[in-house]
């Protein structure tokens, strides 16, 4: 799936450029310049789909250099994260104890070398279905700050960009991330089909937000966009004693109740087929399927389970 409104197509007779703007407005002038190139961060992805042949970029312009995209601010309660930061600084322990999910799903995509220069900016325009940052971000209902020309900046959910309910424009650069800060548990869990660095089957990712009383989850990899089972999050912050939580930042839960969450996410992210005609049995879904659902509900309860341990 793509986030870009489509490229203008590459002519054979432009030369290729490579430019290395210093600031996020000249990358943005640079793009509006040379509407054919595109951004390049760390290039994990981009340079599969160049080296492959699916993609010729007229012109590449390098985010590389701007160093306003590789740190974070604090901000009205917010974390805003620089969309270049790598998923090797993202995993470091001052990170880690502002946003331990992201941290998590960070040290979890792929080798070191693809995690020293694969960038957050580049997960979510990527967008991948088995993107390890994506279900965090959705969790915590992230907000992209989005660069245009002549300085203008726009917001969008990053839950928008994802559904393809918004595009980034020709031109348009995401300059950073809007994370709150939550200062309670959070946890990501991911399964793999083998052992060793590798892309997600399933992940997901459990925040809690004790000012709101909310618990929040969102499960990666099995659709397209990570999927948010927001009636099992609604029914398990019912169960949830908060005084608790504020007090000592954490609270036990009925290993039952876990374990019913657990079914709950699973049931609405992997639902059962609708009934084909009346009186025939309702369709069954295929092992595979049911094999992932029992992974879902194992990812959800020991996830959720972490989270308030
Ligand atoms: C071997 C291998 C293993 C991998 N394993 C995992 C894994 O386990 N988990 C996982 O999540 N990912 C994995 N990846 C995917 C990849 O590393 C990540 O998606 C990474 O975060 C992409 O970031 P990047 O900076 O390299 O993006 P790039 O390749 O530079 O760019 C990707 C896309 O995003 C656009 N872009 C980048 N930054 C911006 C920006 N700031 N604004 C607008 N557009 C932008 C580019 O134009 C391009 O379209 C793997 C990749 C490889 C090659």
């Amino acid at each position: 799936m793509s986030t870009h409104a489509p490229h203008a197509p590459h002519s054979p007779g432009l030369r290729r450029s490579v430019v290395l703007p210093a600031t996020l407005d000249e990358a943005v002038a640079a793009l509006t310049e040379m509407p054919a190139a595109v951004p390049v961060a760390g290039g994990t992805d981009l340079m599969v789909s160049v080296n492959s042949g699916r993609l010729r970029p007229a012109g590449l312009v390098s985010l590389a250099r701007i160093s306003e995209l590789r740190g974070w601010e604090y901000q009205d309660g917010h974390g805003l994260l620089g969309a270049g930061l790598t998923h090797a600084r993202m995993g470091r322990p001052d990170f880690a104890a502002l946003f331990p999910a992201l941290a998590a799903a960070a040290r979890a995509a792929g080798p070191p070398q693809i995690r020293n220069a694969g960038t957050l900016g580049g997960n979510v325009v990527t967008a991948a279905p088995t993107g390890d940052t994506l279900p965090v971000l959705a969790a915590l209902e992230a907000v992209l700050v989005i660069a245009g020309s002549e300085g203008a900046r726009r917001e969008v959910p990053v839950s928008h960009l994802l559904a393809g309910m918004e595009m980034l424009r020709p031109g348009e650069v995401i300059g950073h991330l809007r994370v709150p800060l939550l200062h309670a548990p959070q946890s990501f869990l991911k399964a793999t089909a083998r052992t060793g660095p590798s892309r997600a089957q399933a992940s997901a990712a459990v925040v809690l937000d004790p000012a709101r009383r909310g618990v929040r989850c969102a499960i990666g990899a099995v659709a397209p966009m990570p999927l948010r089972p927001l009636e099992a999050e609604q029914w398990v912050a019912s169960l949830i004693d908060w005084s608790v939580v504020m007090d000592k930042g954490a609270s036990a839960l009925a290993p039952e109740a876990l374990e019913a969450f657990g079914q709950y996410v699973a049931m609405a992210c992997i639902p059962d087929p609708e009934p084909t005609v009346d009186g025939e049995a309702a369709v069954e879904l295929p092992p595979a399927a049911l094999h992932l659902r029992r992974t879902v509900a194992a990812l959800a309860r020991r996830a959720l389970g972490r989270a308030l341990a």
